[in-house]
């Protein structure tokens, strides 16, 4: 096995959020009844024509600037003519040798290296319709909502070079995506699709090897396992002397492998054209200048610019930039709350803890990040003890009460009045004159009894460090 290199590329496709569909008004909203975004341009009736959605193309650049492409000044739309019953004008309306964007790459953390994979392109076409397959007989039915849904096709170079490393970048994309806000990335309900191409070689040789393609890969987690698969069924094929038949594959999770859908023999002959019913788009420099001020700053930047401006660790600044919600949620607190370090760790902590327990995210909190930060400023005032803090968010978090509110409503706030604690003290110096004459013979132990009992007739609440304080001074 380790004689042989593992070679990978990934073709992504990637649902835009416009809010209507690419040469329709259609909407585009995911899971309404069948059929009822459709009209006769995305349903391909005659004498239709088709007008490009702008926002489509504005969010293809942005995708494109993501990923470091060069944005052609000259693009234009293709036919890619198949027929399916997914796809009622029997051709997709694509691009073929002219893509918004070409030649960019994205830079990965693989194993601990960075790596540049390549970008080969960036292109705009239509989605197909969705064949929902019966369960009782032996007929599909099909729903066009979603034909003509804007997509983005990401092709990347081969440059992956093991299975974890495919995962690794998608992850990555992914993460740079959601950034971009250009698709809402869900998986599960088709927003972001993969193809995996791979092959195997010996070390050391430069040509490539026959590759085969998985189709369709709903999760990464497929994606790895049916890449995996491959490596394994391609190397043993080899090993035996057999020859790779070029294929696409399906990845079949229940039986975990591979099955053939069409080999090459059987490969479509596009027969591309130029879209005759669009004219070529003029995307200029002031056009992309424009829709480079919306490129917001990316995760690796950011990263690196939160360890420097906050002086967190390399841990810290990685979840907390996992997402552009977190890392604007860490920096309205800190701008409150000026203590990066604290703020991280009740980010990752409790907060992390208690929207996994609930299931929610950044966008449906209740908690603000100024109610945070005003809690995490009682805390260090001393006004509420840590444990309380925990007791005080939880509270906070269900409710969406501020720390002030919840402290006050519970009773909760600390005692740190040293006149109060000094009378309740001398009470219990008064009521239990043993332990307090053990500990004037230096018998240390006796403090800690002391300590409770004030904690016992505080319930809690007394500012425990100075309570020790003032006990010794005290008992001196
Ligand atoms: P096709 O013409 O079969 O679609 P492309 O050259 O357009 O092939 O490449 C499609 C995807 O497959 C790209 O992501 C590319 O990086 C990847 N790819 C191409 N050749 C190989 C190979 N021999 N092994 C692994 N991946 C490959
Ligand atoms: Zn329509
Ligand atoms: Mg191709």
């Amino acid at each position: 096995m380790s004689q042989y290199e593992i070679v990978i590329g990934l073709e992504i496709h990637l649902e835009l959020r416009t809010k209507s569909k690419i040469f329709c008004s259609c909407p585009t909203t995911f899971g309404d009844a069948p059929n009822t975004h459709v009209c006769p341009v995305c349903l391909g009736l005659p004498g239709v024509l088709p007008v490009l959605n702008k926002k489509a193309l504005d969010y293809a650049v942005l995708t494109g600037l993501a990923l470091n492409c060069d944005i052609n000044t000259y693009s234009k739309f293709d036919r890619k003519n198949y027929f399916y019953p997914d796809l009622p004008k029997a051709y997709q309306i694509s691009q073929y040798d002219f893509p918004v964007a070409q030649n960019g790459n994205l830079r990965i953390q693989s194993n601990g290296e960075p790596r540049v994979i390549g970008i080969n392109r960036v292109h705009l076409e239509e989605d197909a319709g969705k064949l929902v397959h019966s369960e009782e007989g032996d007929y599909s039915l099909v729903d066009y909502n979603r034909t003509g849904v804007p997509l983005v096709e990401i092709v990347t170079e081969p440059d992956l070079r093991s299975t974890e490393e495919a995962r690794g970048f998608l992850e990555s994309l992914k993460k740079i995506l959601l950034y971009t806000g250009v698709s809402d990335c869900k998986m599960e309900e088709g927003s972001l699709r993969c193809d995996a191409n791979v092959s195997v070689r010996l070390k050391g040789e430069t040509e490539l090897g026959t590759k085969t393609e998985l189709k369709n890969m709903n999760s990464f987690k497929a994606v790895q396992k049916g890449l995996e698969f491959e490596v394994e069924r391609q190397i043993s094929r080899l090993e035996k002397g057999e020859r790779i038949t070029q294929e696409t594959l399906r990845w079949d999770e229940g039986s975990a492998q591979t099955v053939s859908m069409r080999s090459k023999e059987e490969a479509h002959d596009y027969r591309y054209f130029p879209e005759p019913d669009l004219v070529p788009m003029e995307i200029g420099a002031p056009m992309v200048e424009e829709i480079r001020k919306t490129l917001p700053e990316l995760p690796l930047a950011k990263r690196e610019r939160f360890i420097a401006q906050y002086g967190i660790p390399e841990y810290d600044a990685e979840i907390l930039t996992s997402t552009r919600e977190m890392a604007d949620y860490f920096e309205e607190c800190v701008k409150i709350f000026p203590d990066p370090k604290a703020v991280s760790n009740w980010l990752m902590g409790e907060l992390a803890r208690h929207m996994n327990a609930a299931g929610l995210n950044f966008y449906n909190i209740k908690i603000a990040p100024q109610h945070l930060a005003d809690m995490l400023e009682m805390l260090q005032q001393g006004k509420i003890s840590g444990k309380m803090a925990k007791e005080v968010f939880a509270d906070m978090f269900a409710s969406g009460k501020t720390a002030g509110q919840v402290v006050a409503e519970k009773g909760l706030e600390q005692i740190s009045d040293r006149g109060v604690l000094e009378k309740i003290i001398d009470e219990v110096i008064k009521k239990h004159p043993g332990p307090a004459a053990d500990y004037r013979a230096r018998k240390e132990k006796a403090l800690g009894f002391l300590v409770g009992q004030v904690m016992k007739v505080t319930r809690g609440s007394a500012n425990p460090q100075m309570v020790n304080e003032i006990l010794r001074d005290k008992l001196k």
